[in-house]
């Protein structure tokens, strides 16, 4: 069955056609065909009873003048001939009468046939089709009552020209109808050939949309479903080509990334390397620099492979029942030193109690994200505060600090990958604190993780805050095992 069904659409459609045209036209041309055969029969029918109730008549007027009845039986049937038809008489016990054939016709042994029982006194007709070798035949019976004797008149008619004109209409109907399903079928294999060739010149247009070529978009047109497929794949384009950009910019922006920290390395080790006469103090002092150079690197690294870990969805949380104030303590307090160094205080505000189920290491590297931050773009002296509180059914940590705030052109724009303010940047290179632009757009992806939000607050010259949302009862709750 599955290797009768054709494949393509276009076959499909045109069987589909062919048949949906096909077996009504047969239905009707059968039943036309019955219908023409039952009138046919009718007809024939009527002219046979007419005929014999003309003789039978006859027979009647002819009694008044003839010595018997049977006389007038045959008087009758020798003046009243009817074209086609034979017709017989015999009386009630079947002897033969009379018989009136065509001019010049042999008597036919088709007029012995009786029929099986007489029909009834009162008018009533038997009725019956025959084929003999001479040809097929129809004949009917009727009663004739005359001085009290009981006549059986039998009329036989041809059938022949009857069957010529069924032949002849079924002849017409053999030819006519598969020539209307040549027709429908070919109708049917233009049609579904105009109707799909949207689809093929889409098939080849999208055949051609390469990695190089993403900019190009399928024709649209060819009916609203077609239209609205093309539209759909369209749009799917537009979302490939975006995300094939992103990740061009991110694998361009990486690799400038990279190239600092390996080159200075190089650099580094190429001088120290050119002379023989380096002193201990030298040595210790480019390997130093080849230090912060590997420590810039292994981070930038360790940032790319978490965020690349979330794109791909490999990164799962371990969710474990925490609070939230001491993980910002611990966060807190893991800075101080650093931001000591800086001249800049780090203090806790005001923190309510916050049970949370969420993975700690990534909650805390949220926090160093952001307090790294605002240390670093911190004045000296300067001050950084966070607070806990709680907003309906969510926990919101604040991170202020004094800096120099951040442009509203910028605001979103923060959260980008590798996306840094450049004055910020040469800034805090400077200071040996330069970041890649990676922290923020990775504590936004840790926050949403946790089915929380992280966005810039008030941001102006002398305060900047940062605000994290999470929501109390955490989304990670109902995959954490109870401690
Ligand atoms: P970086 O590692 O460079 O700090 P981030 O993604 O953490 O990267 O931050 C992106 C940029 O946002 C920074 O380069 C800086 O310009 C700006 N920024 C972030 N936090 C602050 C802040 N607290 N005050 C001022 N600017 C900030």
């Amino acid at each position: 069955m599955s290797q009768l069904w054709p494949s393509t659409i276009r076959a499909r459609l045109t069987l589909w056609y062919s048949a949906l045209l096909g077996l009504p036209l047969l239905i009707f041309a059968v039943v036309c065909f019955q219908l023409f055969a039952r009138a046919l029969q009718a007809r024939t029918d009527l002219f046979i009873a007419d005929a014999l109730h003309a003789v039978a008549r006859e027979v009647v007027a002819e009694r008044r003048a003839a010595a018997g009845v049977e006389d007038a039986i045959r008087t009758t049937l020798e003046e009243v001939r009817f074209q086609e038809l034979h017709v017989v008489v015999r009386d009630s016990s079947g002897r033969l009468v009379a018989i009136a054939t065509e001019p010049g016709a042999a008597p036919s042994p088709l007029d012995t046939i009786q029929f099986p029982g007489h029909p009834g006194d009162t008018g009533t007709f038997a009725t019956r089709s025959v084929t003999a070798v001479e040809g097929s035949y129809r004949l009917i019976a009727r009663p004739l009552v005359i001085d009290n004797r009981r006549f059986v008149l039998t009329g036989r008619y041809s059938l022949a020209e009857n069957e010529a004109a069924l032949a002849q209409v079924r002849g017409i109907f053999v030819i006519a109808i598969p020539l209307l399903l040549a027709v429908a079928a070919t109708s049917g294999w233009f049609l579904a050939k105009r109707s799909l060739a949207p689809v093929s010149s889409m098939a080849g247009r999208a055949a051609e949309i390469g990695s190089r070529t993403l900019h190009e978009r399928l024709p649209v047109g060819g009916g609203a479903e077609l239209v609205h497929l093309s539209s759909v794949f369209n749009n799917l384009l537009d979302r490939l080509e975006a995300s094939f950009e992103q990740q061009r910019r991110f694998m361009a922006d990486a690799s400038h990334e990279l190239r600092t920290p390996t080159a200075i390395v190089r650099a580094e080790a190429d001088v120290t390397l050119s002379r023989n006469d380096r002193s201990p103090a030298d040595y210790r002092a480019s390997l130093q620099i080849v230090q912060d150079a590997a420590r810039r690197l292994t981070r930038i690294v360790d940032d790319l492979f978490l965020l690349g870990r979330t794109d791909s969805g490999h990164l799962v949380p371990r969710p474990g029942q925490l609070w939230l104030e001491e993980l910002l303590h611990d966060s807190t307090h893991g800075v101080r030193q650093l931001a000591e160094t800086r001249g800049v205080t780090v203090s806790l505000g005001v923190v309510i109690e916050a049970p949370f189920e969420g993975d700690a290491d990534l909650l805390g590297r949220l926090f160093l994200n952001l307090l790294d931050n605002a240390i670093k773009y911190s004045p000296s002296p300067g001050k950084v505060t966070v607070d806990l509180s709680r907003v309906g059914e969510h926990y919101i940590v604040r991170v202020a600090d004094q800096g120099p705030g951040i442009p509203s052109a910028a605001r979103e724009r923060i959260f980008e990958r590798f996306y840094r303010l450049d004055e910020s940047r040469s800034r805090t290179e400077e200071s040996g604190m330069s970041g890649a632009g990676l922290g923020l757009p990775i504590a936004r992806r840790i926050a949403e993780l946790h089915g929380g939000s992280l966005a810039l607050g008030e941001s102006r010259p002398g305060t900047t805050e940062f605000i994290v949302s999470l929501p109390v009862i955490s989304p990670l709750s109902r995959a954490s095992s109870p401690r």
